[in-house]
């Protein structure tokens, strides 16, 4: 066994194998792989293993279509032929037209990324799977490259290529301890002696959490019971001259595939059952649960009727094993929160479908430091501090029981919530707001206008459209007052702060006292990584001069992770994290400067504190951080305030608002407006597959001045731009272009929209969407393909105050 390496990658199923292969593709081939046991033995083994084309966005989409590629050519190799069925195709049922609607644009979303998606009536369905019933049924999503992969010959392969290209693997090789010197190397401790190396990855299935606690982590993955029975022969199946697809139901939460001449059924029962939360016994290696099939009557009935050839077939083969799930269903696979050098591929509940895609975007960025996509819908930091075991497995119960519906533009479920508040959230509340969910962050959508509103899960505009439309209003002709919880916040001191933030910041960052800016950090590739608000606070009997970097409520680990990697010992800077000790109170219209002055003594006058200004204050008692910026387009103050004084200045305001007829709004309000002001979104607009001028940002890169990702940057102008990113009107009215809608020409794709919404100032139907460069020309006209339909759009300048003379005023 080696005693140094590069990377050593813990564990032997899809996800170590998988990731050990394309470290070797990458270029890496100084990398071993150690598996306590056999290969294959936590999960995969036992794995229904069907491979299957569809997700929620277009990295999802993009993975999975590697992982079939991949698993095509393995099974195509003439030295190690891997059995894999690709194509029977797969149907996606749905029984209501909300259901269709969402399939549509899936479809619309996965041409994008060159993946064909059918929507098919019922008929059809039954057409193409002669054993269902079209009872209760309207349609479906067809995935024509659907199938099922024999899952210990699929790690083999893997394994197999890896070692030809100098990895090692090691067997029967319990990881036992882990330890992380000074230099951020590692030390993987093993039954059979120490390896030394640069970099570890976690692939360690259930057992994620053992190893995590080894390096002193807990990963917001569960693990749940999952069954599925296999069928003694159908003679249906068996004369039916081709093979069955496989069908995913949302209706009665069950799966099948064809197995032999059989059925293999698998089941998301609502009595479900978490497993191993309070560890796992050291010997549960190449095992199962006790089958359990009283637990599954209630699905397993709505899978007889949709098929009743089941009801004659005799069981073969009851499974029943574990399963791990995160926060929102998607895995981690990407860099471990607050540590160097660890990286990890966990929580897979489709590991084999997705594995190969997994593995594949984790090697680029152990090898690359970014992938080819955006990978932030599985980044491992996309949770912070409240992705704790009990969250993870109060949202892993409610994923599990709705395996197959997905999520609806505006949908929030209810499990594991409230789990991040402010002294706010019960007085808004009582004021009748609805809320979303940021991060874990109940954020205040809308005021609701009875207690029980309750709009339908929709991908049209929904009942909130004239609600949102009227706080609108209230914003453009008065005042509104709304809260922003969770914002990502880091106060830096020291001498070396405004060097340091220049030195990751692309334009040139705000050195004045009492100034702000806005600035974006690159990647080294030179794509745009993240965006921050620098504010310098003068000096004060509140504190010495320091500095606010402000993110996305999302970014907080992101960020962190960014800053104190390019922060190097000779920097004297201080980073301190105050996310979760402040909220912001925005006042947004035109009289806020008239509440601002009723509420705090000091000078409010456009002259003595003009747009892009900070400043500390008091709000009526409570004492506050003070910024004229404006994600609204109007007239606007970030009131930054102490949680502890949060309530204490959220009564001034509304005090001190009486007079001028102030309204709460909510952030659907903030997204309609800030659309039609050109403001981006962070893993909306902003990605990292794209660089700054792509993303509309020429105007923050200053090629005068150094930064991290200049010469990235730099090479890719070389190149000519891929995409740019503009806003489009939309001549349609009934349905915003939803994130991921493809944008045409013809039958070409030409773009993807990356955000949409109805704009209440302007009447625009209005999206976002990164287009071929040539098509980036105001008055273009394109199409947009909408739940389906081909809708009109043509590309225009931000329609809402281009001078700025609302923000400036
Ligand atoms: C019943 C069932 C049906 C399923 N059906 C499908 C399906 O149809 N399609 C699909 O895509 N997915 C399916 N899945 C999910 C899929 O099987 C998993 O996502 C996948 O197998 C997980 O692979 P993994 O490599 O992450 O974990 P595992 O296969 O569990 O591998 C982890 C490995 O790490 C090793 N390890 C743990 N601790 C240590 C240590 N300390 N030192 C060294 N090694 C260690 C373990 O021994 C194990 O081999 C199904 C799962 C179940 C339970």
């Amino acid at each position: 066994m080696k005693s140094q390496t590069r990377v050593v990658v813990i564990g032997g199923g899809i996800a170590g194998c998988s990731t050990l292969y394309h470290l070797t593709q990458e270029g890496w081939s100084d990398v071993v792989l150690v598996e306590r046991d056999e290969l294959t033995s936590g999960t995969t083994w036992h794995s229904a293993a069907q491979v299957t084309n569809f997700g929620m966005n277009q990295t999802m989409v993009g993975l999975k279509s590697h992982s079939i590629a991949l698993y095509q050519e393995l099974r195509d190799d003439p030295d190690y032929p891997v059995n894999y069925h690709h194509g029977d195709g797969g149907i996606r049922l749905a029984n209501t037209e909300a259901q269709m609607e969402g399939y549509r644009h899936f479809a619309s979303m996965a041409r994008g990324i060159g993946v064909e998606f059918e929507v098919i009536d019922a008929a059809e369905c039954a057409r193409r799977h002669p054993l269902i019933s079209t009872d209760d049924l309207l349609g479906g999503l067809w995935d024509g490259s659907d199938g099922d992969i024999d899952p210990a010959q699929l790690c083999q392969a893997l394994a197999r290529r890896a070692r030809k290209a100098g990895a090692e693997v090691y067997r029967n090789t319990p990881v036992t301890g882990l330890t992380q010197h000074k230099d951020d190397s590692w030390t993987v401790h093993t039954t059979k002696g120490d390896i030394n190396c640069e970099i570890v990855v976690n692939a360690c299935g259930y057992r994620v959490n053992e190893v995590g606690a080894m390096m002193g982590v807990h990963h917001p993955v569960t693990s749940m019971e999952h069954q599925y029975l296999v069928t003694e022969e159908i003679p249906a199946i068996r004369d039916a001259g081709h093979r069955m697809p496989l069908l995913r139901c949302p209706i009665s939460d069950y799966y099948s595939r064809q197995e032999k001449n059989g059925l293999l059924v698998g089941f998301y029962e609502q009595d479900c059952k978490t497993w191993g939360l309070d560890g796992i016994d050291p010997h549960f290696v190449n095992a199962l649960c006790p089958d359990d099939l009283d637990r599954i009557m209630d699905v397993l009935e709505g899978a007889f009727a949709r098929m009743p050839a089941l009801e004659e077939a005799g069981i073969s083969t009851v499974i029943n094993g574990p399963i791990t799930y995160t926060i929102d269903g998607a895995p981690l696979v990407g860099p471990i929160p607050g540590k160097r050098n660890a990286f990890c591929i966990i929580g897979l509940r489709a590991g084999l479908g997705e594995g190969g895609g997994h593995g594949w975007l984790l090697a680029q960025q152990i090898v690359h430091g970014e992938a080819v996509y955006d990978t932030w819908c599985i980044d491992p930091r996309r949770f912070t501090g409240h992705g704790n075991v009990e969250m993870t497995a109060l949202k892993a119960i409610e994923d599990y029981r709705n395996e197959f519906r997905f999520h609806f533009p505006h949908e929030h479920r209810p499990a594991g919530r409230p789990a991040k508040t402010t002294p706010l959230t019960p007085v808004l509340a009582a004021e009748g707001a609805s809320f979303g969910v940021v991060n874990g962050w109940e954020r205040m959508e809308y005021i609701k206008p009875s207690p029980d509103f309750e709009p339908t899960h929709s991908f049209r505009f929904d009942e909130a459209f004239d609600v949102v439309a009227s706080e609108v209003e209230a914003v453009r002709t008065g005042v509104g007052l709304t809260e922003v919880n969770g914002f990502n916040r880091y106060e830096l001191t020291g001498s070396g702060v405004h060097d340091f933030l220049d030195r990751m910041i692309c334009s040139r960052v705000p050195r004045k006292s009492g100034k702000v800016g806005l600035g974006y950090l690159l990647n080294h590739h030179g794509n745009v990584k993240t965006e921050a608000t620098v504010a310098n606070l003068p000096a004060s009997d509140r504190g010495p001069a320091r500095v606010w970097y402000g993110s996305a409520a999302a970014a907080e680990w992101h960020d962190m992770d960014w800053l104190m990697a390019n922060l190097t010992p000779e920097d004297d800077v201080s980073i301190r994290s105050l996310t979760n000790e402040h909220t912001i109170l925005v006042l947004a219209g035109p009289k806020s400067r008239d509440v601002m002055r009723s509420v705090s003594r000091d000078d409010w006058s456009k002259a003595a504190f003009p747009w892009l200004s900070v400043r500390e204050a008091f709000i009526g008692i409570a004492p506050a951080v003070v910024m004229s910026v404006s994600f609204s387009g109007e007239l606007a103050y970030e009131i930054h305030v102490p949680n502890a004084q949060l309530h204490a200045a959220y009564l001034a305001l509304r005090k001190a608002g009486e007079a001028h007829g102030m309204r709460l709004f909510g952030s659907r309000a903030v997204e309609s407006m800030r659309m039609e002001k050109g403001y981006l979104h962070w893993k909306a607009d902003i990605l990292t597959e794209f660089d700054p001028y792509e993303t509309g940002l020429d105007r923050f890169v200053k090629m005068d001045k150094g930064f991290v990702g200049k010469a990235g940057v730099a090479g890719r102008q070389a190149n000519g731009l891929r995409k740019r990113l503009v806003t489009l009107s939309v001549d349609c009215t009934h349905a915003p272009a939803h994130g991921g809608a493809s944008v045409m020409r013809g039958d070409a794709v030409v773009g993807t929209v990356t955000s949409g919404d109805w704009g209440h100032r302007t009447g625009l139907n209005l999206a976002y969407a990164f287009v071929d460069p040539e098509l980036a020309e105001i008055g273009t006209t394109v199409e947009i393909d909408i739940l389906g339909e081909r809708v009109g759009g043509s590309v225009i300048a931000p329609p809402y105050d281009p001078d700025y003379a609302l923000v400036r005023a």
